[in-house]
């Protein structure tokens, strides 16, 4: 086991200094009727603790079969194992009792259809109406509620699986996904490498592939997967980009998985696969910086990962910052910066709405699931593109490509960040950034006052002119928006006040038609807008969005300023119990959250 476990997980019951799965095999069979998954889990262990006689695992509402340990000649002999009571954060600890240290355990289960990790849709939830789909979504702690296993990122394992389902659907994993395999219920996968548990995942469904590059594809619903291989396309020159930055690529091919609407997130960096929204699906690749982002991980989260939910900014912060030189180095400098100015702007707005010490880069939390803030992504991103003006740029880029390589396939926590930052760029330079400054960042709250931000002319007269509107010196229709690309609309929507009169978003909506837009980004920040000024007009196209949409980010939002007033709260859980059933229990529970919380 790697070191860093030494520092406990305390969103899992495993003890992996007692013990450690260093390998899975699952048998799976997928059964829409019953909406479960039910077969087998085999761990194969490594044990370190010489006296340690019981296995613990994560479990959350898994439904265990029976247990045996498996001797080094294969043979099965039946085990003893309890079922803890059910923690609403943690879940259920698996304790199995083992009379001498086997090299493997196969725990037969099924998972239950409200399984926190899995999203099961009819078939009139999805594009095609013919087919069901099925996705799981394990990060941070999900993967306990469909695999039995240690869930903590401090523990890595490469894993197989055997999985049957209805014939005609395909299944894909997170692993060596066969784009010809024929559709006939039965599918083999491969990962090789040694993830955490997190980066489990599956989907099963009427998906079709497209190939976009020598090493790329996307997998989609039939009717989804030309607009997707269109929207795509520069996978190929970003893996490229990448590669030149940080070094080679590690794990094969890079595929994407485009999703139902109702993925709760962006994307998820499922190795080998990314899982991803189709709200990004615009027409102009304009909000690609996605794929940029989910791409990133492949070295930053995938490859060096945070060894528990706590240190979640050493995935997210860096990821965001490689997000933004891919997109600089494809796209140009122009867009790169317009995307990391809304990005800091919207955390600066966090800031002032946030207590301190959630403001932290490695803060004190109540669930895994609250680690995913501004503050680990767009604040760590930013202490990183304050190393670099520090450092500049070509001493940086050397320092985390060494730092990617050093770490590769380990998970580590902040505190090993540095001691590795220390001696390989504060020390090597000295006199730029000192380690208590690095500190202050990681420790303290908000963003210090000199933290670099670059400068946007463009932005700058999309500022002037929304000011000049907004005093009454200028009409919607002669803010020269024609030209306005995607992160200019949001810049523009993200400056507009609090309180707009329902005159001034009539003006605005009869000039550039924001109602019903489909971009779903500049979309979200419009009826944000609306149900601020509570403009009665745009709630038909809401309510649609709403409905059509389960990703939090784009819809949480909405709902949580709608429950402000009472009228507004009506309103929002009138469209809630018609949205209910398409969202995942993820988004439900956010959803459920914003709606109680007046
Ligand atoms: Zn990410």
């Amino acid at each position: 086991m790697s070191a860093t476990a030494a520092e406990h997980d305390r969103f899992s019951y495993a003890e992996p200094a007692k013990v450690t799965q260093t390998a899975l095999s699952l048998d799976l069979k997928v059964d829409f009727d019953k909406r479960e998954l039910a077969g087998s889990a085999e761990l194969a262990l490594a044990w370190h603790d010489p006296e340690a006689r019981e296995l613990v695992l994560d479990t959350r509402d898994l439904s265990i079969e029976g247990v045996e340990a498996l001797d080094a000649q294969g043979a099965a002999h039946a085990l003893k194992w309890s079922l803890a009571a059910r923690d609403p954060v943690l879940g259920s600890a698996l304790r199995i009792a083992l009379d001498a240290q086997a090299p493997k355990v196969r725990i037969r289960y099924h998972t239950a259809p409200q399984a926190s990790g899995l999203q099961w849709m009819t078939p009139a939830q999805t594009a095609g109406k013919k087919q069901p789909f099925m996705y799981s979504q394990s990060q941070s702690i999900h993967a306990r509620s469909w695999v039995p296993l240690q869930d903590t990122p401090a523990v890595r394992f490469p894993y197989s699986a055997h999985v049957t389902g209805p014939k005609a659907l395909r299944v894909v994993m997170s692993a060596n996904n066969d784009a010809k395999h024929p559709l006939d219920g039965d599918f083999s996968f491969r990962m090789d490498e040694p993830i955490p548990s997190y980066l489990l995942a599956i989907a099963v469904g009427d998906l079709a592939v497209r190939e976009t590059g020598p090493r790329s594809a996307v997998y989609a619903e039939p009717s989804v997967v030309a607009k997707a291989a269109y929207e795509f396309a520069d996978t190929e020159k970003m893996i490229e980009t990448t590669e030149k930055l940080y070094g080679p690529y590690r794990w094969g091919r890079y595929d994407i998985l485009v999703l139902p609407p109702s993925f709760p997130f962006g994307g998820m960096e499922n190795p080998r696969l990314t899982f991803a929204t189709p709200t990004v699906l615009v027409g102009d690749r304009s909000l690609v910086a996605l794929v940029a982002h989910e791409l990133a991980h492949s070295w930053s989260g995938n490859l060096v990962t945070n060894a528990s939910w706590r240190h979640m900014w050493l995935n997210e912060g860096f990821t965001t910052y490689v997000e933004n030189r891919i997109v600089e180095a494809v796209y140009g400098k122009v867009q790169a910066d317009e995307e990391f100015i809304i990005a800091a702007d919207e955390l600066l707005r966090e800031v002032k709405a946030t207590p301190a010490p959630t403001q932290r880069l490695v803060p004190d939390l109540d669930d895994a699931d609250d680690a995913a803030s501004d503050f680990a992504y767009v604040k760590g991103a930013w202490l990183l593109r304050t190393l670099e003006a520090r450092f500049g740029r070509e001493a940086f880029d050397v320092y985390l490509r060494g730092y990617f390589d050093h770490f590769a396939f380990q998970s580590i926590t902040t505190q090993q960040m540095l001691d590795y930052l220390k001696p390989n760029l504060l020390d090597k330079y000295p006199g730029k950034m000192s380690l208590d400054e690095v500190k202050a960042w990681i420790h303290q709250g908000g963003v210090p006052a000199d933290a670099p931000l670059p400068t946007s002319p463009q932005l700058q007269a999309i500022a002037a002119a929304r000011s000049q509107w907004l005093e009454g010196k200028r009409t919607a229709i002669k803010l020269d928006a024609k030209h306005w690309n995607t992160q200019e609309w949001m810049y523009f929507l993200d400056g507009l006040p609090d309180k707009l009169s329902a005159k001034q978003l009539a003006d605005l909506d009869a000039a550039w038609h924001l109602n019903g837009s489909p971009n779903a980004e500049i979309a979200r920040r419009w009826y944000l807008a609306a149900a601020r000024a509570d403009f009665r007009p745009a709630r038909t196209q809401m309510a649609k969005y709403m409905t059509r949409i389960g990703r939090r980010y784009l819809v949480v939002p909405i709902y949580e300023e709608l429950a402000k007033t009472p009228d507004g709260l009506r309103f929002a859980r009138e469209v809630y119990a018609k949205a209910k059933p398409g969202y995942h229990p993820m988004t439900q529970a956010s959803v459920e959250k914003a709606l109680a919380g007046q």
